[in-house]
Formats: structure tokens, C-alpha cells, sequence
């Protein structure tokens, strides 16, 4: 799907939801190392982009650092890569699954940076993120804490079914908790992926995470 394809899509769900909807888009990376390929979706207007690993970061930020692109990190960072990624100056990191990440996050900068915190909404073990039973809590004693964290929401990955119901379930629980830490900043609620952008932005998703589904159009 080309991005003018996409956002077509995105228009429709968002009015299934609200016409004062604004729903952001994060092309997300991994699926090539071809900075050309990134320069042709950037040409098409897409400036947010996202990358998963800390070292094809570095490559990606690298090759085209002359454009004016938002990276966003979502992947699980090692402690060992915080130095390294903080050193691409990202725009936001979404992927903060803990507070102790966060804690060493806040350690090693000196200037505040914005971070969602990420939600395990499936309760799959394999998945990263924190249960969502302490994210209201773990949310507030950061922006508490740790002032070089820019507090700005919350980020998932729905659950991985055949059955909407359940990956439904999965962003409305992420909403709720969204909704709960509205009051104390939260702007941002990342969810939906290529499969199931639509679902996540019916269920009032305001960025979505898009990857194959995109890159394969201008591979
Ligand atoms: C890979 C990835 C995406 C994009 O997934 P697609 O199914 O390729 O759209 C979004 N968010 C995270 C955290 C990812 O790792």
C-alpha cells in the first residue's frame, strides 16, 4: 500500500471513531537497510519513521541525516544501546517496559527526552512491556523521579489472533490506561500495526506503527 493508499484507510477509521480524530503515522523501517527506498516514502510526505534496533538505527539515521525525519526507537532497548541511541538524538523513545530502564534512560541524558511507556495488552509472555496492572502507577512515580523523562503515553502491540475480539480487547485495555494518565500529560496513544491498524484506531489509536504493509510499495 502506497502512503496516499494508507492514509485513505486511516481517514475512514478515524471518522468510524471521531471526526476530531488525529491519528499519526510512524513508518516503521526494519524491513530494509536501503536508504533508497526510505528517501521515496520520505518524497511521498512521510516524515516519522521508526526502527526497532539500536544498530540499524545508527545506519538509517546516518545515511539520511540531511532530511528532516522524526526518528522514533520502539523496540526493546538493552541497557547496554542507551548510550549509543541517545547519541542519534531520537524524537521520542516508545518502547519504555519498565522503570528501571527508565531510571537509567534518565542517568544518562542531560536533557529531557520524550518517551511513551509500553503496555504488555495480551499478557503474551513473550511480549515486552509492563503489565498493565502497575503501568498507571510506574507511569507516575517516572514523570515523578525522573524529569529527563518526557512523559507523552502510551505505546502497545495488540495481541497477535485471528479473533478481533481479542486484539480489540487488547487496545481497549491500552485506552483505558491512555484515559487514566490523560490528566497527567498524556497525548499519545501508539497502537496498530500493518494487520491491525484499523481495529486499533476504531478503538481511538492516535499514532499508528506501519511497516510491511508500507515498505513493500516502495521497495
Ligand atoms: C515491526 C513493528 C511494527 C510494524 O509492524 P508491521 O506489522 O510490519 O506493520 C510496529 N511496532 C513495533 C514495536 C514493531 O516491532
Amino acid at each position: 500500500m502506497t502512503l496516499d493508499e494508507l492514509i485513505q484507510r486511516v481517514e475512514a477509521a478515524r471518522l468510524r471513531r471521531s471526526e476530531h480524530l488525529i491519528v499519526q503515522i510512524v513508518a516503521v523501517t526494519k524491513y530494509t537497510n536501503d536508504p533508497e527506498v526510505l528517501k521515496r516514502l520520505f518524497e511521498d510526505g512521510q516524515r516519522a519513521f521508526g526502527e526497532n534496533r539500536v544498530q540499524d538505527m545508527e545506519g538509517k539515521v546516518k545515511a539520511l541525516e540531511e532530511l528532516p525525519i522524526e526518528w522514533h526507537f520502539i523496540g526493546n532497548l538493552q541497557k547496554n544501546k542507551i548510550n549509543k541511541l541517545l547519541k542519534l538524538n531520537p524524537f521520542m523513545i516508545q518502547s519504555i517496559n519498565s522503570y528501571e530502564l527508565a531510571e537509567a534512560i534518565n542517568k544518562r541524558t542531560d536533557k529531557p527526552i520524550r518517551c511513551l511507556i509500553e503496555i504488555n495488552s495480551s499478557g503474551e509472555p513473550t511480549k515486552h512491556g509492563m503489565d498493565p496492572e502497575i503501568a498507571v502507577d510506574t507511569y507516575l512515580k517516572i514523570k515523578e523521579n525522573l524529569p529527563n523523562i518526557n512523559l507523552q503515553g502510551v505505546m502497545t502491540i495488540g495481541t497477535h489472533s485471528d479473533d478481533e475480539k481479542a486484539i480489540r480487547e487488547s487496545f481497549r485495555k491500552t485506552y483505558k490506561i491512555f484515559e487514566q494518565l490523560k490528566p497527567y500529560g498524556a497525548k499519545i496513544c501508539s497502537m496498530g500495526m500493518s494487520n491491525d491498524f484499523e481495529i486499533a484506531i476504531e478503538e481511538g489509536s492516535n499514532m499508528i506503527r506501519i511497516g510491511r504493509a508500507l515498505i513493500e510499495s516502495y521497495m
